[in-house]
Parts: C-alpha cells; structure tokens; sequence
C-alpha cells in the first residue's frame, strides 16, 4: 500500500521542564532539583505522532534562526517527518514553553515566538502540498487566520480536515462549518458551537465520545498504567489522521487513536510514549 500523505500545520515548541521542591513564591530565586529540555507543540506532537503510525507526514511550520530551531527540526527528521517546509525565521525565538513542575502541580508559559509567523502568506507558498494531501491537521497555536485560510482552502479544494481546536479558544463560525472534524477535550468542547457529527470528544480514560446515524457514540478507554498524560491528545489526533487518510471508517479510526493515545500515556513526555503501528494493532487484538 501507497503510504498516505498526512500534512500538519501548526506550532513547533521546545518545552523546558524545571522541577522544584515547591513554587518559588512571587520574588524569590530557589534552587531547582532538575532540567529537561523536550521537543513539543502540538502541531509537532502531532506529526510524530503520525509518522510512528505509518504515514508520509510533512509538517508546515517555522522556528526561529537560533540553535532551539536546530535541535527542533533535526528532532522531527529524526521522527521521518519531512521538513521542507518548516522554515527558520530571522530574528525571531523559536517556540518554547517554560514549564515548572512540583509535586504533581505545574504552571506553564507558553511564548509561540517563530509560531506566529505561520501566516496565510507563509501557508499560500505551499498550496501543491496542501492539495496532495490525504488529510491536513490543525491545532490552535498559529495565528487563527491562517486556520481560517487552510480550512477555507481545503473545504474548496475537498481536502479533509482535522481541527484540533487545542489549546481552548473561541473559533470562528465558518472554520466550524468548513472542517470535517473537530476533536475537542471534555473541556474545550464547552467553548464550541459546532454540528455534532463533526465532533469526536476525546474524554481522558473515559475514552472517546463521538456521534454516528443521529445517536452519542461511545469507545470506552483502555485500561493502562498511567506515567504521564502530556500529549495524550496529540498522539490520538496524529492516530486519527492516519486512519481516516487510508479510508477507513469513522469508527475504525477513531477505535485505532483510542488505542494509540492509550499506550502514550504510559512513558513521560508528550513524544516519548507515541506508540508505532505495532504495538497499536497488538494492544486493539
Ligand atoms: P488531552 O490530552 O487533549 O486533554 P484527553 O485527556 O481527553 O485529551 O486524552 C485524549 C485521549 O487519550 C483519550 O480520548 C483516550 O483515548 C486517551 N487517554 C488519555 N488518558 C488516558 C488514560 N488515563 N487511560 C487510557 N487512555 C487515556
């Protein structure tokens, strides 16, 4: 079988990762117990995740001219994900997230830096790989107009979507209208207003509700032991595509990235648990 052609638009981050005893109060310096540096974003999570599984993944994105931009790009080549189209940004950060941890409790910042770059003039240059494309994924760390561009274009060009709409935010009307499926958490569902046979809600070790033939759908969640749950979204919207761009059913897809997202959460780090295609087809036996 031809490998399909998976395309994600959207952030590429380096996460730092400080773990502490407890919070520094507001002024203080303290002493940190570790540092980790992690490739993330969602759109990058994403690819990887859909790379492991299987697919011709190209991701469309940019970091900044700076050695964070290196590293990420060279993490993404490493996962087969092809970087053609992720251009370095002069004078510009890449992407980072600064995460502190403590005791189970964390306080994130993200600064999308390079992300923002990823305009509609940025996506225009790229259109050839849009239209050879089984499926595009898009999450909600670049500029909304051009979530608003490349849906605009799919829904014309009949190029199915995936709208992850991570992290929560209000979304345009006619993005809603035009994508073919939107794939919230239980709490970013509550911001949208969208047709329900588009929505497939991912509901944590609930697993995953969706609606079929008029009637909620329900594919319970695996019963796995639980390490870290960062980027368990990402790995079932990577599975997702995957699925859904080799013609599969609804169904079909949606058991398959249940089960992908399952096996995730059981390693730390949002790429470091993404399951191959193997251990995905064993796990659903
Ligand atoms: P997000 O990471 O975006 O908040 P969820 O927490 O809903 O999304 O998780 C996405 C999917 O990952 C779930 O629908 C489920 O398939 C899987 N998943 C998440 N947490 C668990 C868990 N504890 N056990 C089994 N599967 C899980």
């Amino acid at each position: 079988m031809k490998q399909k052609q998976v395309t994600v638009i959207g952030s590429i981050n380096l996460d730092m990762v400080t773990t502490s005893d407890r919070i520094p109060h507001q002024g203080e310096t303290m002493m940190g117990t570790g540092f980790n540096t992690v490739p993330g974003g969602k759109g990058a999570n994403q690819a990887v995740a859909a790379a492991r599984l299987g697919a011709d993944v190209t991701m469309i994105g940019c970091v900044g001219d700076d050695p964070f931009g290196k590293v990420l790009i060279e993490n993404l080549q490493r996962e087969g994900v092809l970087t053609d189209y992720v251009e370095p940004v002069t004078d510009v950060p890449s992407g980072v997230a600064t995460i502190l941890v403590s005791d189970g409790d964390n306080r994130i910042i993200v600064t999308p830096g390079a992300n923002d770059y990823v305009t509609p003039t940025y996506v225009e240059k790229y259109l050839d790989v849009i239209d050879q494309s089984n499926i595009v994924v898009l999450q909600l760390e670049i500029p909304l107009k051009t979530i608003e561009y490349v849906t605009g274009y799919c829904y014309r060009h009949n190029i199915p979507v995936i709208l992850n709409p991570a992290p929560i935010q209000e979304v345009p009307d006619d993005v809603l209208k035009q994508v073919t499926y939107v794939t919230p958490n239980e709490t970013e569902v509550t911001s949208l207003d969208v047709g329900k046979e588009k929505l497939i809600v991912t509901e944590g070790k609930q697993g995953v509700r969706y609606f079929q033939n008029g009637k909620v759908q329900h594919v319970p969640g695996f019963n796995v032991t639980v390490e870290d749950t960062t980027g368990a979204g990402d790995t079932f919207n990577g599975a997702l595509a995957v699925y859904l761009a080799e013609n599969h059913s609804l169904k079909e897809a949606i058991i398959f990235a249940n089960a992908a997202a399952a096996l995730s959460v059981r390693k730390f780090g949002a790429q470091g648990g993404m399951p191959s295609r193997s251990e995905v087809i064993e796990l659903m036996k």
